[in-house]
């Protein structure tokens, strides 16, 4: 009887016990997902150009699975900007992914004048490997000249390289960067008579066989038909005139109009580089992308994965045809259904509520400064090599030679430091007496200097985004502001760069696992991005970052 009682006891303490232990097993995994959301991929959207209100001026011809998806479904940041210049394609990449600015990662333009060497450098140009998939040296490239580490590089690093990264993007710099410096592959189109998806021996010798697949698939070929619009351009009632001159005009067309027929236009506009200028670009990298999620399996297993594709013909058909044409607005509406294509394999291949997106743009754009004129609002064209003689005359009058410009990029000159000791003057009044010229030249609306941007630190405003983007070993001694509204550029198409709003102006939408639905009107500042994604995931941050994670997007 006694013995019969304590087998009972035993057995009533094991059965009180036990929910005890799964309950204590239990409260661990719920502490593990309160320290970091797993998705299974991550998936990172740049779309070169886009301007917030984009966003806002095509969302009735939007569909429910695209961009309304990550809007209504997800967090929608209104007033996320760049706090940076110069804002184009390299340094937007980058920051996105790092968290930080060109002061911080280096990439302080596309292209740009490297002081120790004397020579123009390309961001992404490395010479030290060969092209992967073509016959050209278009493959040339790695992310060398990036000094700090990515988002994606940090996941790597966390999941001891189990999880992986693809990064994707008409232009190489649009992959080659987001990738980081552990990309398992970054991968580009190549145009001209080739048409293929290519990469760089700095991530593989031989294309995967997916890849080569694609290429040998005949994929890219089939968007070698004319351009019309998608819906009926009667309703494309949110741009200007298709006709009119504001636009770029295809070599062999007479007049900017739709339909384009871009198998007769092939030749003469640069074969393949034909279909960069038009919303099959975009098109291709969606394809693309949805091969490498089977390709590549991501999204398959315990280790978070992440994609990064950056979709660039919204910013060739920008600088073509203008923010307000009806082919920006075609592109747009064939862009958001190619989101909705690939939100749809995602669910299905990852699974709904596996992964999370955030999708945002590389710089905004200006619009047509033409065009403004004609609707008299302040604009204008400044050409620099016009005021090239008066310069010239001051500079030889001040300093007694024009050699004392050793470059200018990205609104930057660089002087030439050996002249500069031989004037037996100090840098910073060449600096200043250079600036305060080029104050009284029409156009020009602001001057700082690199001695400026040394010895302050901007909070605020004009200077502060001038400051983000002045990296001290690499920028120039004379930074120049052209007036809102006033491009270097040609009178046809829409372009980008500087620290004015409709430059800096993006969409930022996070959305799927971890998000939460909402939006903010509170200013969100570009290298905010990767801190966010990092604290979802609960891994370290680039090594450079300098924003925060935004707060109000976590579940
Ligand atoms: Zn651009």
């Amino acid at each position: 009887m006694k013995k019969t009682n304590s087998q009972f006891l035993i057995i009533v303490l094991l059965l009180a016990l036990c929910p005890i232990v799964s309950l204590g097993q239990k409260k661990s995994n719920e502490q593990a997902d309160n320290l970091r959301t797993s998705p299974k991929l991550v998936v990172g959207i740049v779309v070169d150009q886009m301007r917030y209100d984009y966003l806002t001026r095509f969302w009735n011809h939007y569909g429910d699975g695209g961009f309304k998806r990550l809007v209504n479904d997800g967090f929608n940041c209104k007033n996320n900007h760049f706090n940076y210049a110069p804002t184009s394609t390299g340094p937007g990449h980058t920051s996105i992914y790092t968290g930080t600015t060109p002061a911080t990662h280096g990439i302080i333009g596309n292209d740009w004048y490297d002081k120790e060497i004397g020579e123009d450098v390309y961001c992404a140009a490395d010479d030290n490997y060969a092209s992967v998939g073509t016959t050209s040296d278009a493959g040339k490239m790695s992310p060398h000249r990036m000094n700090v580490t990515t988002i994606t590089d940090e996941l790597r690093l966390h999941t001891q390289m189990r999880g992986k990264t693809i990064a994707i993007s008409m232009k190489d710099r649009g992959a080659v960067l987001p990738g980081g410096h552990t990309a398992n592959a970054a991968y580009w189109f190549y145009g001209a008579d080739e048409g293929n998806m290519i990469t760089s021996t700095f991530y593989m010798q031989n294309l995967p066989k997916w890849v080569k697949n694609f290429n040998a698939s005949g994929n890219v070929g089939k968007y070698k038909k004319p351009w019309t619009t998608l819906k009926d351009i009667n309703s494309y009632i949110e741009s200007g005139l298709d006709n009119n001159n504001y636009e770029g005009l295809f070599s062999g067309e007479t007049a900017p109009t739709f339909p384009h027929d871009l198998p007769k236009l092939f030749k003469e506009n640069g074969e393949y580089d034909l279909l960069k200028i038009t919303p099959y670009g975009n098109s291709i990298i969606a394809d693309f992308a949805i091969e490498a999620l089977k390709g590549e399996n991501l999204g398959a297993d315990a280790f978070t994965d992440f994609l990064a594709v950056s979709f660039s013909s919204t910013d060739y058909v920008g600088h073509f045809f203008g923010v307000n044409s009806k082919e920006i607005e075609d592109t747009y509406i064939r862009l958001d259904a190619d989101l909705e294509r690939l939100f749809k394999t995602l669910d299905k291949k990852v699974g709904k509520g596996e992964y999370t997106v955030f999708l945002t743009a590389d710089h905004g754009a200006i619009d047509v400064p033409s065009y403004l004129k004609d609707q008299k609002i302040p604009a204008g064209y400044f050409e620099f090599d016009s005021l090239k003689p008066k310069f010239g005359e001051f500079l030889k009058y001040k300093f007694g030679t024009i050699d004392i410009i050793k470059n200018f990029s990205n609104y930057q000159f660089f002087l030439d430091y050996d002249i500069v000791k031989n004037l037996d003057m100090q840098l910073v009044d060449v600096q200043n007496i250079i600036a305060k010229e080029l104050l009284g030249y029409e156009g020009i609306d602001r001057v700082y200097t690199g001695h400026q941007m040394w010895q302050n630190e901007y909070t605020e405003g004009i200077p502060y985004i001038l400051q983000n983007g002045y990296n001290q070993k690499r920028s120039g001694d004379i930074l120049l502001v052209l007036k809102p509204g006033v491009i270097s550029y040609p009178k046809t198409g829409s372009t980008h760069g500087s620290p004015q709003i409709y430059d800096t102006h993006v969409p930022l939408l996070f959305y799927g696992k971890g998000i939460k639905k909402g939006k903010t009107i509170v200013r969100t500042e570009i290298d905010d991005i990767a801190p966010t994604i990092a604290a979802l995931l609960g891994i370290a941050y680039p090594n450079g970052t300098t924003g925060s994670p935004i707060a109000e997007v976590f579940d």
